[in-house]
């Protein structure tokens, strides 16, 4: 491709501002210890089909039409933290997530985000108080923790409506609320457990990034205010907050170049790992908690993809669509929201918190609700990830994916959330040369390639299969992952029963069909593998041995209307006698 000499000024240009943001705070003469693994994709170059976008359309329909919930008026309560918005005494956090929320939605496409975000600028930011904080005026001296917790979605969210629209009012709020949170630092940043930065106000470190980002060397102490705090980030309990928190160290690791900050964010991740339920739920609060919470969920999926943007490791990728497809898909209502469901080993699903008087059941519409869309709008952008030589599909959903710098698509047809199988088509309007790069499942025992002229066969171990192709025209690459249905003990170091799986799914038993309650076993066959029905489901019997009930994905009837009493599954089975 000829290259003009102007546009050759301008990559340079753009060059030196990236190295001068990517590499600036590494020291002289050393290479930063962390770089971008790969690119994800940028919204508006993908779409979402299937499942997933099905699932995408509802969480934000949920949020962007309900205008009698989400009121101008609501929104200026929550900047005023007075009675109006559903979590106005946490200031400023609707806020946040709206622009949050608009970011992600209007990137796919809605096309009344960019009026919404204006309407609700105009009414919000006239609200900022003078200390830069949204809520009460004069609470600097305050102890009262869900100001700056509130504050934080706030400013990140107007780094967001900034990004969004090149609008300099955006910019001169964060500024000021990140100055708000720079005066109110030494009363948090040590009062999480034995001195660690407290993470109702660490994850403010995501928006102080982001405004660095965006301001340069102008805003050079908000970096240096985000590197202090994260020298204090650690196993802190509420999972959410400190999932948010990790956010910020991660994004901190890809500015400064420093692997400390990658590794702090691992360790919390380790720890969960440690506290995760077999379908990959977290608890509300670590390490462990009646029940779980959408927010948390939302943010361990996106956490991990963007470990997986700096590593290139795709243990995290396993770790995000394990959490995607199972204990996420499940806490979706069929209002397309996202609450709180109980939490346990055994029993997933079922009552527990309902605020509001109840008023929405179980679904959390004041915060986990936004965070779930928010989260599945993320998730799409690391489908397909890219650098310059290698596209990489990191995810199999219903997709397509414009890739401008390959100057080609990708289009994912594919049967997930199940994924026995999927063709990744490639389309090019002119011959295009790149490696295109397959994600081998840690779940599937092996996948199968069909590419033009080849069949390759890979099993996890071996890791992901590169077809490296001068592209031309539509090229489609046939995917069979080979999986047949299996029995994970859990917990594995003392294991309370056995959980089936197909695929990446994991299968349960409502409490629609039986009493979960009893202790049911797994049915086997004389050659020891699950005894299958007529459809191919696997199977459980009770403990009187009468009753025979067939196992199902627990996310699958995720639109059945039962938000006020939502049903639960039993996850962990007796471990089945051998016939
Ligand atoms: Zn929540």
């Amino acid at each position: 491709m000829k290259r003009t000499i102007l546009s050759t000024l301008a990559l340079a240009t753009c060059f030196c501002c990236l190295s001068t943001i990517i590499f600036g705070v590494a020291e002289a003469g050393t290479g930063p210890e962390v770089q971008r693994h790969s690119l994800p994709s940028r919204r508006d170059k993908v779409r979402l089909r299937g499942e997933l976008g099905t699932r995408y359309n509802a969480a934000t329909c949920n949020l962007l039409t309900r205008t009698d919930r989400y009121s101008l008026d609501s929104l200026k309560a929550s900047a005023d933290g007075r009675e109006g918005a559903l979590w106005w005494d946490w200031p400023g956090d609707q806020i946040g997530r709206w622009f949050a929320v608009l970011d992600v939605a209007e990137g796919y496409g809605w096309s009344q985000a960019a009026w919404q975000r204006a309407a609700a600028a105009d009414v919000i930011l006239p609200l900022q108080k003078k200390d830069g904080h949204f809520g009460p005026p004069n609470v600097l001296k305050s102890e009262d923790i869900r100001i700056p917790s509130g504050n934080a979605f706030a400013m990140s969210g107007l780094m967001e409506a900034y990004r969004d629209t090149g609008d300099a009012r955006f910019l001169k709020a964060a500024r000021r609320s990140a100055r708000y949170f720079e005066t109110i630092a030494p009363r948090w940043e040590t009062k999480g457990p034995r001195g660690m930065l407290h993470e109702f106000y660490g994850h403010c470190i995501d928006g102080l990034v982001a405004l660095y980002e965006e301001g340069g060397d102008h805003d050079q102490w908000a970096l240096d205010l985000a590197e202090r705090l994260a020298a204090r980030a650690g196993r802190t309990a509420h999972t959410h907050h400190s999932l948010s928190l990790c956010r910020g160290l991660i994004d901190l690791a890809r500015v400064t170049g420093r692997r400390e900050y990658l590794d702090r964010a691992l360790d919390y991740v380790k720890w969960c790992r440690r506290n995760q339920l077999v379908t990959g739920g977290l608890p509300e609060t670590m390490p462990a908690s009646a029940q779980d919470e959408g927010c948390g969920l939302a943010d361990w999926i996106v956490v991990n993809l963007k470990m997986y943007e700096l590593t290139g490791e795709d243990r995290f990728v396993d770790d995000a669509e394990h959490m995607l497809v199972n204990h996420f898909f499940m806490n979706q209502f069929h209002t397309g929201g996202f609450g709180h469901l109980s939490f346990d080993q055994r029993i997933v699903g079922g009552k527990n918190w309902q605020g509001w008087n109840g008023r929405f059941g179980s679904e959390n519409p004041g915060c986990c609700s936004f965070w779930g869309q928010w989260a599945l709008g993320q998730a799409g952008r690391y489908i397909v990830t890219q650098d310059a030589d290698t596209v990489y599909v990191n995810l199999y959903p219903e997709a397509d994916v414009v890739l401008p710098d390959h100057r080609a698509v990708v289009r994912i047809d594919s049967d997930f959330p199940r994924m026995s199988r999927a063709t990744v088509t490639v389309r090019t309007a002119e011959p295009t040369r790149f490696a295109l790069s397959l994600r081998v499942p840690r779940w599937a025992d092996r996948v199968l390639i069909d590419f033009p002229g080849k069949r390759i066969e890979r099993t996890p171990d071996e890791g992901r299969i590169a077809l490296l192709h001068t592209w031309t025209g539509e090229t489609p690459v046939a995917i069979e992952f080979i999986s047949s249905p299996r029995l994970v003990a859990w917990p594995p170091k003392k294991p309370l029963g056995v959980a089936m799986f197909d695929g990446p799914l994991c299968l349960g038993l409502s409490s629609d069909a039986a009493d979960v309650k009893l202790p049911w076993t797994v049915m086997l066959d004389e050659d020891g593998t699950p005894a299958l029905d007529a459809q191919g489901r696997p199977q459980v019997v009770d403990p009187s041995g009468d009753h025979v009930q067939p196992l199902f994905p627990i996310a699958a009837d995720w639109l059945v209307p039962d938000t006020k009493n939502p049903r639960r599954y039993r996850v962990l089975f007796e471990s089945p006698a051998k016939p």
